[in-house]
């Protein structure tokens, strides 16, 4: 079996497959070959996002993908996200009806019947938070997507949706690693049913984003601790006989989070689902777990949850 199909439930018959393929700064030139790679590779879960600009090359590599191998696209799971719109940066929310034109877009530009699950990317929609959370319970009751769910809500944001009386997204999608674990937000998730979708996994390694052009707002702090010869994760990595990167994702499964590696290298995306063959013992883990540094660092603004 391939354990990389491991699945988590996050609603009624609906099974996310645990690791995921990310999308964010793949071109859309580039991003219709990477999702083809990644599905031949065995990724069966695609995440991508209006905002990353490669809707329509993640579409095509996904009908590519699904012919090279002979699957159904029923096979594999596509998550879009939602951009809600951020009234602080001249880009006005967008209301229920505007929710709806932007989910339209979105599926024909994938080329997609339906879309697995659909995410509001952020919690930027101000005063129309609440009402773009209805239009996507509009989707779902329509049956054009299959699950919906938040990215980047904090506490705060999804205690309004609870508040309205309305029922609460299957998933969040935060930034979880080792240096930013959000010891609250997690549990508080977890006793609401919400499942939390890891991004930006890799951040502690020295290869995270370190290419020209790919933004964040990791510090040189960090960047001095991700080139140390003896960070504590290449010790632990060492001691399993696997690489870094699967160490940090190994850590994200371990703690129950389904997680997206993106990588333009086959041979890393192989080593990215490569994730099942050793366990973390507790020791480590409990190491781990005092490595927290707070805020994530994946957007350029800083941690996304501070928002809204
Ligand atoms: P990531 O997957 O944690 O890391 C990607 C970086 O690590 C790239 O620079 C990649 O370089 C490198 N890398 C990948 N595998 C490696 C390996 N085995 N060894 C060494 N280096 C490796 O980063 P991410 O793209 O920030 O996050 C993953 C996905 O989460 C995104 O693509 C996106 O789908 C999602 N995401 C969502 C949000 C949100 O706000 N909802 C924000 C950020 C990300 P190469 O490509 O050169 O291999």
């Amino acid at each position: 079996m391939n354990e990389a199909q491991t699945f988590i439930r996050i609603e009624d018959g609906l099974d996310l497959p645990i690791v995921g393929f990310g999308t964010c700064l793949i071109s859309q030139n580039d991003s219709a070959p990477a999702v083809t790679a990644a599905i031949v590779a065995g990724y069966r879960h695609i995440d991508t996002a209006v905002a990353y600009e490669n809707e329509a090359g993640v579409g095509a590599g996904i009908r590519a993908g699904i012919s090279a191998i002979g699957i159904a696209r029923r096979d594999i799971f596509v998550t879009a996200k939602l951009w809600p719109g951020n009234a602080d940066w001249d880009d006005a929310p967008k209301g229920y009806e505007a929710v709806l034109e932007a989910f339209e877009t979105t599926r024909s530009a994938l080329g997609l019947d339906y879309i697995d699950l659909y995410l509001v990317h952020a919690p930027t929609g101000g005063a129309e938070r609440l009402n773009q959370w209805r239009a996507m319970l509009h989707l779902k009751d329509e049956g054009k997507v299959r699950a919906i769910g938040v990215s980047n809500f904090a506490q705060s944001h999804i205690e309004e949706i609870k508040t309205a009386g309305l029922p609460l997204p299957a998933v969040n999608q935060i930034e979880l690693h080792p240096w930013s674990q959000k010891p609250a937000l997690v549990p508080y998730l977890n006793q609401n049913g919400i499942k939390p979708i890891a991004y930006s996994s890799l951040v502690p390694l020295s290869t995270w984003r370190a290419k020209e052009g790919e933004p964040s707002s990791k510090t040189e702090a960090m960047k001095a601790a991700s080139s140390n010869g003896s960070s504590p994760f290449k010790t632990m990595a060492l001691k399993y006989g696997v690489s870094e990167a699967q160490l940090l994702l190994r850590w994200g499964v371990q703690k129950g989070f389904a997680i997206l590696p993106k990588s333009l290298s086959p041979n890393r995306m192989r080593e990215n689902l490569d994730l099942f063959g050793f366990v973390i013992d507790q020791n480590d883990m409990a190491l781990i777990e005092g490595m927290d540094r707070g805020d994530g660092v994946a957007w350029p603004i800083g941690d996304p949850t501070k928002l809204g």
